[in-house]
C-alpha cells in the first residue's frame, strides 16, 4: 500500500533507530535520507533493489517530487531523517507540501527517533532535570541563515538559567557564549559540548561559558556537535521525589504514610 514514512533515524549509531523504524525503511521501495547527517549503514536495512535517494543534493521541490510519484506509483516510501525529525527537522513543509498536492494525512505518517540532545545526555551520562538545579531544558539555536523570533534570543533564554541544549551552533561558539553571559549566565557556568555523539568518533569538551571557546580551537574543526550549558552539569541537588523513601507515590508506600 502506498505510504510514505518520516522516520527519526536516530543521532549516529545505527542501534539506536527504532524497531518500527527500521522495520519500514526494510519494506520501503523508495528511501530518501538526509545525507550529511543520517548514517549510511542504515541504509543498510533497506531491501534490494529499493530506490535511495541523498536529500542533501536537493531542494524541497525535487524532493517532494519523488515523494509524491512514489506514492502516486503506490509505493512505500522512507523518507529518513536525523535524530528525530520534529527538531530542526524540516519536516513540516514536506507534510504540507504533501497535503497541498492532494496527499491525504492517512498517507503519511512520522515515526520518532532519538533526538541528538539525549543521545547527548546519555554521552554526559547526565540527567538534564536535577531537582533544585533545573526543572527546564530549552532546545534552540544560535541565528544562522534562519532567523530566530526576537523573544527567542539566546540572551532572554539564558535569564532562565535553565538547562539548555544548543543546536547548529558550535561554529558561532564564541558569539554563543557572549550572548548566554549578556543573558545573565555566569562566567563559570559548565558547559558541555558533545561532537558526533554515538558516533565512533565521538568526542567530549568540559568547560565554562569563559573557557569553552579556547578548548574547542586547541581541538581543531569541530562539527555536528551538541553544546549544553547549565549548573547541572556539576553541582549538588536534591534527590528525587519519586525514590525518596518517605514519599508515598502510587506503587509504593513510603513511611508518610502509616
Ligand atoms: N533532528 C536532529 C537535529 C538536526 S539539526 C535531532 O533531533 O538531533 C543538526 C544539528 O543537530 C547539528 O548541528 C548538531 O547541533 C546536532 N546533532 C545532530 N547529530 C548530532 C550528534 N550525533 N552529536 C551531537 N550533535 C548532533
Amino acid at each position: 500500500m502506498a505510504k510514505l514514512y518520516f522516520i527519526g533515524a536516530g543521532p549516529g549509531d545505527p542501534e539506536l533507530i527504532t524497531l518500527k523504524g527500521k522495520r519500514l525503511i526494510s519494506e520501503a521501495d523508495v528511501i530518501i535520507y538526509a545525507g550529511s547527517l543520517v548514517n549510511p549503514e542504515i541504509l543498510k536495512y533497506g531491501k534490494e533493489g529499493a530506490a535511495i535517494y541523498n536529500s542533501a543534493t536537493m531542494n524541497l521541490d525535487e524532493v517532494l517530487q519523488v515523494e509524491i510519484e512514489a506514492l502516486k506509483a503506490g509505493k512505500k516510501v522512507a523518507r529518513v531523517h536525523t535524530g528525530d525529525p520534529a527538531i530542526y527537522g524540516a519536516i513540516q513543509e514536506q507534510m504540507d507540501g504533501l497535503r497541498a498536492a492532494g496527499i491525504p494525512d492517512e498517507d503519511f505518517e512520522v515515526v520518532p527517533g532519538v533526538s541528538s540532545f539525549l543521545a547527548t545526555a546519555a554521552a554526559l551520562k547526565q540527567e538534564y532535570t536535577l531537582p533544585g538545579i533545573s526543572q527546564t531544558v530549552i532546545i534552540t539555536r544560535m541565528e544562522g541563515r534562519t532567523p530566530v523570533p526576537p523573544k527567542e534570543k539566546l540572551s532572554l533564554l539564558a535569564a532562565h538559567q535553565a538547562t539548555m541544549c544548543i543546536f547548529l551552533s558550535v561554529h558561532a561558539i564564541e558569539k554563543v557564549m557572549e550572548t548566554l553571559k549578556e543573558g545573565g549566565y555566569p562566567g563559570d557556568t559548565p558547559v558541555a559540548i558533545v561532537a558526533r555523539a554515538t558516533w565512533p568518533d565521538q568526542r567530549i569538551f568540559r568547560g565554562t561559558i569563559d573557557t569553552i571557546a579556547d578548548i574547542l580551537h586547541k581541538a581543531g574543526v569541530v562539527r555536528q556537535a551538541m553544546i549544553v550549558v547549565g549548573k547541572v552539569l556539576d553541582t549538588d541537588y536534591d534527590l528525587s521525589k519519586l525514590y525518596d523513601s518517605k514519599f508515598t507515590t502510587m506503587f509504593r508506600k513510603g513511611t508518610d504514610e502509616k
